[in-house]
């Protein structure tokens, strides 16, 4: 990886890609769907890679869903992918608590929505909070105290559209009162495009509330922390120097890869623009980038 001025991919630069590269990591969102619709051309574009005996992942920082909910929206999208190659921040963050050892008697606060806690179910990890707490109030009576389990050494936060004041002050309370309590952020997003029409506020300002309160900083487990891509590596038993990163977003995507040692091809499907790629303001280059994913097809013309 190199981080001069980006290029605009040629026939020849995608065939060296593909010469070198045994595992593509593909971003989910901007990449390979936009909402609930499936990009131009992804479909083809992914059998030729299959067709090609590569590695295909699936690496998405929207901890909403669990891997099987993933499984269920590449299916509905008509594309064949293995519960094992999808990587959601959401996996991520049960994956990151396995690997540590979290205690067995010990359990996770959850700030988030299901994807979270049907990861956490699948390593039997025991979890509180979630969508169970969606509609908790706080009643500031003279004297209120809310009191927080003190077997609580876990709080995990991700993107929950039905965050409170009940779900901060928790949360707070565990990771300012539970002796070694960690604070884990499954992303850092700023904003998600839920809908076309706007930019809406991301797992970042979730994440922002507790960190302002705590004043501790969180261990993010999505991207473009390396959590996800050791697993990768070791699960799929890759080099860095074999795998390419493909995303739409410059400070998740392109960093994971560069970060990584990895390959790195910016699409532009997603959220970034050619002239905010090309601005003297970003520092953040990949190796090639293309429109969409569908570019890669140019490779099979005669
Ligand atoms: N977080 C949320 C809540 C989202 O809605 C999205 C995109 O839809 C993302 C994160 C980014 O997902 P990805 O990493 O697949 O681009
Ligand atoms: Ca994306």
């Amino acid at each position: 990886a190199t981080s001069s001025k980006p290029q605009r991919a040629t026939v020849q630069d995608k065939k060296a890609i593909l010469d070198k590269v045994d595992c593509f990591i593909f971003d989910c969102d901007g990449v390979i769907w936009r909402g609930d619709s499936v990009i131009d051309g992804v479909p083809e574009t992914l059998d030729m890679l299959r067709a090609m005996g590569k590695q295909l992942v699936f690496v998405t920082n929207n901890s909403t869903k669990s891997r099987a909910g993933y499984l269920k929206k590449f299916t509905d999208l008509g594309l064949n992918v293995k519960s094992e190659e999808i990587y959601s921040s959401s996996y991520a963050a049960a994956a990151y608590l396995e690997a540590i050892e979290f205690p067995q008697d010990k359990k996770v606060y959850v700030v988030g929505e299901v994807g979270i806690q049907e990861e956490l179910d699948l390593k039997g990890i025991a979890h509180i909070g979630g969508p169970a707490d969606a509609d908790k109030k706080v009643e500031l009576k003279p004297g209120m105290l809310l009191e927080q389990d003190p077997d609580v050494a876990a709080v995990v936060v991700g993107f929950d559209r039905n965050i409170n004041y009940y779900k901060i002050q928790y949360a707070t309370l565990c990771i300012r009162e539970n002796p070694g309590c960690m604070f884990i952020a499954t992303n850092l997003d700023a904003v998600t495009h839920l809908t076309d029409a706007q930019e809406w506020a991301g797992n970042g300002s979730m994440v922002g509330a507790i960190r302002g309160s705590t004043k501790r900083e969180p261990t993010v487990v999505g991207k473009p922390a390396e959590f996800m891509l050791e697993n990768i590596a070791t699960k799929f038993g890759l080099r860095r120097d074999q795998i390419c990163m493909c995303g739409d977003r410059l400070d998740t995507d392109v960093l994971f890869g560069k970060n990584g040692g990895l390959t790195t091809m910016l699409v532009l499907s997603g959220v970034t623009t050619e002239e905010q790629l090309l601005s003297p303001d970003n520092s953040i280059h990949p190796d090639v980038y293309m429109d969409s994913l569908a570019a890669m097809l140019e490779v099979k013309l005669p």
